[in-house]
């Protein structure tokens, strides 16, 4: 084992499935406090609540809201969730723009021609948008967006020159920066001062549920110092016997072959509030207390838990036109 430190992390308990209720669909959305008191922003995360998709293999016939293309959907019910969750944040002035996600960090910028720009809209769900993981503007009028199932949505607001940013980051993203290089690319572009910065880090998996293997926790040890506060030994029950009594295994001749590889608990919230407080960004303005996804199957789509079933939920970030 590494230097890793010894943090144990408990799971808590994943709600049955049975109980989702059979209630109509009504867009359910999380707000962040830290966007409250703005009252020029329109923001939310949206939940599985909501929307008319039925994933494969539920029992539940009801509705459901996919926000993002996936193999099991129809482009005509994603354009239909996709006019629920904007007409229920409320944003219909809005123009809603989402970027061709690929776990980079590729970040876009959009000006007066935002309006213009090569994206997709709700009434055309599947139409190719630009590739990138990052948004920011400082037009009114635009609704960033970032789908994702697992991956962190970050959504960030500068009070004081009014731009907005909406970033994709998964641990690749994180691995990368991204960000750190949104917050950077903000103060570029638009002068934006880390003291005016807000943020808020929406559902994602957590490090209760987020199992990654050596290769990343040594991807994680070549890019940042500290990187060993990031991750978590799995809990104490899923480790096997023999490492966690290894004092009475310690002249038990080894057999590598049949050692399991190591597996961590990758802590995604930290790495990214780290990487924003290291630029200079109040931790009191970052809100981080958005459920676990794996951990929540009746609110939030999950594609480690369901993978190829999984629907996809949208943070969206905007200034009022
Ligand atoms: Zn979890």
């Amino acid at each position: 084992m590494p230097a890793a430190r010894a943090r144990q992390v408990s799971r808590p308990k994943a709600e049955p499935r049975s109980a989702q209720p059979s209630s109509p669909a009504r867009c359910d959305i999380l707000k962040a406090p830290v966007f409250q008191d703005l009252p020029w922003l329109v923001h939310g995360f949206s939940t599985r609540y909501g929307g008319v998709s039925i994933p494969p293999y539920v029992t539940s016939k009801r509705g459901e809201l996919n926000l993002g293309q996936v193999k099991w959907d129809t482009a005509a019910s994603i354009a239909e969730n996709r006019r629920q969750f904007i007409e229920a944040l409320p944003a219909k002035k809005f123009q809603l723009l989402t970027l061709n996600q690929i776990h980079s960090d590729l970040l876009r910028s959009y000006g007066a021609e935002g309006a213009n720009a090569k994206a997709s809209n709700s009434d055309s769900p599947c139409r190719d948008s630009l590739r990138g993981d990052g948004q920011i503007t400082a037009q009114p009028g635009l609704l960033l967006s970032i789908l994702s199932a697992d991956c962190l949505p970050i959504l960030i607001a500068d009070t004081r020159q009014r731009v907005v940013a909406a970033i994709h980051a998964g641990w690749r993203g994180t691995l990368r920066r991204i960000a750190q290089k949104g917050v950077g690319r903000m103060m570029m572009l638009h002068g934006s001062r880390p003291e005016d910065l807000r943020v808020a880090i929406g559902p994602g998996i957590r490090a209760c549920c987020f199992e990654v293997g050596e290769d990343v926790l040594r991807a994680f040890e070549s890019q940042f110092n500290q990187s060993m506060k990031l991750f978590a030994l799995p809990p104490e029950r899923e480790r096997p016997f023999a490492e966690r009594h290894a004092l009475m295994y310690r002249n038990v001749i080894k057999y590598p072959l049949l050692e399991k590889p190591k597996k961590y608990h990758l802590d995604l919230v930290m790495a990214n509030v780290s990487q924003l407080t290291e630029v200079g960004i109040a931790a009191k303005n970052i809100w981080t207390a958005a459920p676990c996804t794996h951990c929540h199957p009746r609110q939030f789509f999950s594609h480690r838990r369901d993978a190829l079933r999984a629907g996809r939920m949208m943070s969206v970030i905007g200034i009022r036109p």
